[in-house]
């Protein structure tokens, strides 16, 4: 590998039009690395080859891409730690989060592969005498894949494996804030014995590389994760440029937990606490209202608090970091404003919402903890994708219920109670995608679909056996036996 990782492109490594380099949010003075940043010339070039490419691999055998699956899988998998700290250093999660999640992508890999053995048909009687009827997925082509940084190696790797594994070929663009990590997963691919042109990396810009995906006739799909904003616009860029486009979107949340009366109140700020706060609030499933009934409000608020002044806030690497930085100054900025904010709507700001000094320069925010919050503020209507939580008081749990659902989001929810009559109703009324009980909004399993309703998502669900409904197409086939 040369000094400035490359671009992967029909099956070689080049370089493209400029450079940029990427900075450790633990550490400003840490470089992490430099890449080289694809112009559109060089996307069209992988969306060129990736259409070359694509007939063969949509006739490849099951075995074959198994095959390839599973050696990327047990390359990460063997490979975890390594990947966790890059992951670790360029986006900052703490290292176990980011051990976690390589281990993650691991675990895809390997599920689909077993899922490239299994993909099957249906073949039925015909409703007319003496024919057969056969259904069938197939391959759609090309594939553009466009990742957001917060999941820099596992959202990626819950879209590659799957259009792989379904016959798919690949253009992949990362994040520019997280080229390091997407570098060495597709470093892992390059050499998992894909044919030339299958897979493709384009490091770049969104409105350059990732706008070329969209614009291109060559490619079939589009798979988008990241803010609603972009995502409206890509969306808009798809219909427009090709009404045939097909178009998975997974966008932002604001997500909410409610906590009853009845809840175990240990559960309850752990699920708020861990939902809310860890991989320092940038994931797209935390929670960020907390919807709770007045007879355990102060002992719920009193709760969390206790457990966020035991939170270490620091060095992603370091050992006992249980909150890493925020991952740029943009970020912090933005969560910074969305703090004062609350402030000024006359929320009040119970604990936290302060910028940290480190031994190391980095972007470090106390975590924010806003109670006498109502749902009309913008801090419980706007997704601020950081470390920032705010706490709704609530008579009954038919408001509660009417508070989680009162938002354009619909991603994941969550309720604490021990009251199995509250629990069911919430799972059949809430308008979320993903429904948890007792458990953090933010925690999901990988073989299981994954995606929201209402204005986070758009689509097919990823993950799971349910990836094949947005990867592959179905054809019916009649025989007149
Ligand atoms: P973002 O700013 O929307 O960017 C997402 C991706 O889109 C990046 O690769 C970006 O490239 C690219 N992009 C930007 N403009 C584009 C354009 N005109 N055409 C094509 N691509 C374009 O989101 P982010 O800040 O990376 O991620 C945070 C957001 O993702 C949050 O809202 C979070 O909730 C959401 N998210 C959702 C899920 C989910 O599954 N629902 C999971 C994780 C994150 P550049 O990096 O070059 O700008």
């Amino acid at each position: 590998m040369s000094e400035i990782a490359l671009n992967y492109i029909a099956g070689a490594w080049v370089s493209g039009a400029s450079e940029t380099k990427n900075i450790n949010p633990s550490d400003t003075n840490d470089v992490v690395g430099l890449y080289t940043q694809g112009s559109r010339a060089d996307a069209e070039q992988a969306i060129a080859a990736a259409a070359a490419a694509a007939p063969r691999w949509a006739r490849s055998t099951p075995q074959e891409r198994h095959d390839v699956l599973k050696k990327v899988g047990d390359e990460i998998l063997a490979r975890r730690e390594e990947l966790g700290r890059l992951l670790s250093r360029e986006e900052g999660k703490t290292l176990p989060e980011g051990i976690g999640e390589a281990a993650r992508a691991g675990q895809i890999f390997l599920f689909f592969a077993a899922e490239a053995l299994r993909l099957a048909g249906e073949k039925l009687a015909s409703v007319r005498p003496g024919l057969d009827v056969e259904i069938t997925r197939e391959a759609l082509g090309v594939v553009g894949i466009i990742a957001p940084w917060n999941f820099p190696i596992a959202i990626p790797a819950w879209k590659i494996a799957p259009a792989l594994a379904y016959g798919n070929a690949v253009v992949f663009k990362p994040a520019d804030l997280v080229p390091g990590s997407a570098y060495a997963l597709s470093e892992i691919i390059s050499r998992a014995g894909l044919p030339a042109g299958v897979f493709n990396l384009v490091m770049g810009r969104g409105s350059v590389v990732g706008q070329a995906f969209l614009e291109s006739p060559k490619v079939n799909a589009i798979t988008f994760t990241g803010s609603v904003e972009t995502g409206r616009k890509v969306a808009q860029a798809c219909v427009l440029n090709d009404p045939m486009k097909k178009c998975q979107l997974e966008m932002g949340g604001k997500n909410p937990l409610v906590v009853l009366n009845d809840a175990d109140l240990a559960v309850a700020a752990e699920c708020a606490v861990n939902g809310a706060f860890f991989s320092t609030g940038q994931r797209c499933t935390a929670s960020s209202r907390f919807i709770v009934q007045e007879g355990i409000h102060d002992a719920f608020v009193d709760a969390v608090t206790e457990r966020l002044k035991a939170l270490k806030v620091d060095n992603a690497l370091e050992a006992g970091t249980h909150i890493g930085p925020v991952v740029d100054e943009k970020q912090l900025e933005q969560d910074l404003n969305y703090i004062e904010i609350g402030r000024s709507e006359g929320a009040k700001l119970h604990w936290g919402g302060e910028r940290l000094n480190r031994a190391t320069p980095g972007f470090y925010l106390q975590p924010a903890f806003f109670t006498e919050t109502t749902n009309a503020m913008r801090i419980a209507r706007e997704e601020i994708f950081g470390p920032v939580a705010c706490t709704i008081r609530v008579k009954d749990y038919d408001e509660a219920l009417a508070v989680a659902n009162d938002t354009p989001f619909g991603l994941s929810s969550g309720i604490v109670t021990t009251s199995l009559k509250y629990a069911s109703h919430f799972k059949r009324n809430s308008e979320a995608g993903m429904v948890m009980v007792n458990t953090p909004t933010a925690g999901v399993d990988y073989h299981v679909p994954f995606g929201g309703r209402k204005g986070s998502s758009y689509g097919a669900r990823e993950q799971g056996r349910y990836a094949a409904e947005f990867y592959t197409t179905v054809k019916t086939a009649y025989t007149n036996a």
